[in-house]
């Protein structure tokens, strides 16, 4: 492990606090110290209060805050003496715990700190320095790990065997280093957790971790060097009959977990040699790498190689007996869905209600999968009892950091494919899904849908009258978020304006093939996926051409005509599969590239109006923007239409020929 210290950028920091933030971003950076809220550290300074007195205070990493990305405001600022005088109660309940160390923090706008406060008051040195390096757990994760940690270190470092995070470690710690010298000793580890460094000056404290964990990385080179694997990579891109399986894991996980979720499907050479071996069922469920993995991942992985549903329920009946063997009264049990699912033969699955916790499981997953690999080497992956798993998972601490995400966004879990994207409609449409909380695949002719992507959102440039194009885009929805919800099948042309008997038949053509045929070929593409789905749901962009044809538009108003059509037969056909299908009628949304000025002048001369008059020109007097068609789409894609199928709604301000 290289040390990532620059001494040109610890120069720039001007305070403790400063210094503070850059190293532990630095332990932050390196996925093998710390992943995902993991880790914590501290730094004590003398600061001058109000009353010009000083005062010595922790401040100390706040929960909620990763190290890779912790600032100034992420730590929390304790009065020492009050930490260091808890760490002499007999007892002390989290509740006390944290009551107590909020109201000694000198802001009470500051977050409140992390469960190894007292822990870090205690260590007699300025920077203080908390990680869960994946060497040092996984020598630790062995029958004789132990011993072997006390060979890779000797008498410079305090072993702690494990026992519960905070207050309690924290009374560990004090009364194992009672007659201790500290300044013979470069760190502590904490068997099955992690390892703590301290020393008086960032550096030190930083550079020493990196020191350790290193030790323990060769320890492992030497002793359980990697042996080539056998298994040949899989494609990237999924079977048919694979991406159906994906599918019906997403949905059985999600039935038992109680909601729409995301499945993340890691295909990497190192998922799948891990998936493909033949012991896999009997190492991967030995418990986690570190306890506060099971918060996000459970204790263990549900390990299958299809068959979801029997799988699925075997594993939550498995995972209620568990909760019943370690239940104390009041609490209650969480569902009993898996989270990490090894596919076995086919990598590794992540479930979570959003694209982004489920990224995070697969980075745990990944780093767990690689920790028991070498440990298997070295004698045995072997965690810690479930008892002390469920006594963290249970823990009310651990679950404070999972609730504060706060309530989850109404389309959470689901995941959207919506069609002419990259600009007007569908691109206002894609978005508020994506701001409601669904997984989303933005297609589009124009190379510009890709600049969509984000965590969660990706776009494709898909030709909609292209079968095999279409077929792969639902296809990469799938193997990209696990399965299909919702269809917003919106891509579509204006063509110039033409009167029958001067019609040109391309234009005739290519209008009845985007405006109309395309869509069958969306359909026939996602039903097979969307009967897997979660309130499924399709969502046809018409026109209110259907209704009110205008003259020098027949292309573009009977191929819409013919999609309304679609959609209602398309509504009787799935209604029995649950799918919802049902269709807005837009008219004259003027944010879209299709409306230019130029042509809005001269649309609105043609009718003797304003362009103001023409904009306004319905019953409602009101003008009609992409953003008011996609909270319509939203509407209809979430639970208050869960009961409507078949239905054609206006979206254009009522118009006097249809009303
Ligand atoms: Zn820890």
């Amino acid at each position: 492990m290289q040390s990532r210290w620059n001494a040109a950028d610890a120069a720039r920091c001007t305070t403790p606090l400063d210094l503070r933030v850059y190293t532990s971003r630095l332990l932050g950076a390196d996925p093998a110290l710390v992943l995902h809220g993991g880790g914590n550290t501290s730094v004590k300074a003398s600061v001058q209060n109000l009353f010009g007195d000083l005062e010595e205070i922790l401040y100390i990493k706040g929960s909620g805050w990763d190290l890779a990305t912790v600032a100034a405001a992420g730590f929390a600022p304790v009065r020492l003496d009050v930490l260091r005088r808890m760490a002499d109660l007999p007892s002390l309940t989290d509740t006390d715990m944290v009551r107590v160390q909020r109201a000694a923090m000198i802001d009470p706008n500051a977050p409140t700190p992390s469960v190894e406060a007292i822990l870090h008051a205690i260590i007699p040195f300025t920077f203080v320095d908390h990680t869960h390096a994946d060497a040092v757990v996984t020598v630790s994760n062995t029958p004789g790990g132990a011993r072997r940690i006390h060979e890779i270190y000797g008498d410079t470092v305090l072993v702690v065997p494990y026992v519960m995070p905070g207050f309690v470690l924290a009374r560990a710690v004090r009364e194992l280093t009672r007659a201790t010298d500290w300044e013979q000793l470069d760190g502590i580890v904490l068997l099955n957790h992690g390892i703590f460094t301290f020393g008086p000056d960032a550096k030190s404290s930083y550079e020493r971790m990196i020191a350790l964990v290193t030790r323990a990385e060769r320890h492992l080179e030497q002793h359980a060097s990697p042996v080539a694997s056998g298994t040949a990579p899989r494609a990237a891109s999924l079977e048919r009959a694979e991406l159906l399986s994906l599918a019906q894991l997403r949905h059985a996980v999600g039935w038992a977990k109680g909601g729409p979720v995301v499945a993340l499907l890691d295909r990497s050479p190192e998922a799948v040699a891990f998936s493909s071996r033949a012991d896999v069922a009997a190492i991967a469920t030995r418990g986690p790498l570190t306890p506060d993995h099971v918060i996000r991942t459970k204790p263990v992985p549900l390990v299958a190689g299809g068959n979801w549903t029997d799988a699925v329920a075997g594993y939550a009946t498995r995972y209620r007996e568990y909760y019943t063997r370690h239940a104390t009264p009041g609490l209650a049990c969480l569902d009993p869905a898996p989270r990490w699912v090894v596919w076995q033969g086919n990598g590794s699955v992540s479930v979570a209600s959003s694209a982004r916790e489920a990224a995070i499981i697969t980075d745990l997953a990944r780093h767990t999968a690689r920790a028991i690999e070498y440990a298997e080497r070295l004698g045995g992956w072997r965690a810690l009892p479930e008892a002390d798993l469920f006594a963290v998972e249970y823990w009310e601490l651990e679950q404070e950091k999972l609730r504060q995400g706060g309530a989850s966004p109404v389309l959470s879990g689901k995941v959207a494919l919506v069609t002419g994207a990259a600009s007007g409609i569908g691109r206002a449409v894609a978005e508020s899904l994506y701001g409601q909380g669904a997984a989303v695949v933005a297609t589009d002719i124009s190379a510009g849908v890709v600049q969509l992507a984000k965590d969660g959102m990706w776009g494709l440039v898909t030709d909609a009258r292209d079968h095999d194009a279409v077929h792969r885009s639902v296809a990469e929805c799938v193997s990209r978020f696990g399965g299909l919800d919702i269809v917003v099948s919106n891509a579509g042309v204006f063509p110039p304006s033409q009167r029958i008997e001067s019609m040109d038949q391309g234009s005739w053509d290519d209008s009845l093939s985007l405006n109309l045929s395309s869509h069958l070929v969306l359909l026939r593409s996602a039903v097979p996926f969307l009967r897997l789905g979660f309130d499924p749901c399709v969502v046809i962009i018409g026109s209110k051409n259907v209704p009110a044809p205008g003259p020098g538009a027949a292309a573009y108003s009977v191929a819409k005509a013919g999609l309304a059509q679609l959609a209602r037969v398309a509504a009787l056909e799935l209604g029995r599969d649950g799918i919802r299908v049902n269709t807005v009628h837009p008219h004259l949304v003027f944010d879209t590239g299709l409306w230019t000025p130029e042509v809005l002048a001269a649309r609105a001369a043609q009718y003797g109006m304003t362009v103001e008059e023409y904009c306004r020109n319905n019953v409602l007097r009101v003008e009609i923007s992409t953003r008011d068609v996609a909270s319509a789409v939203l509407a209809l894609a979430g639970p208050t239409f869960a009961k409507t199928t078949g239905a054609q709604i206006p979206i254009d301000g009522g118009s006097d020929r249809v009303i």
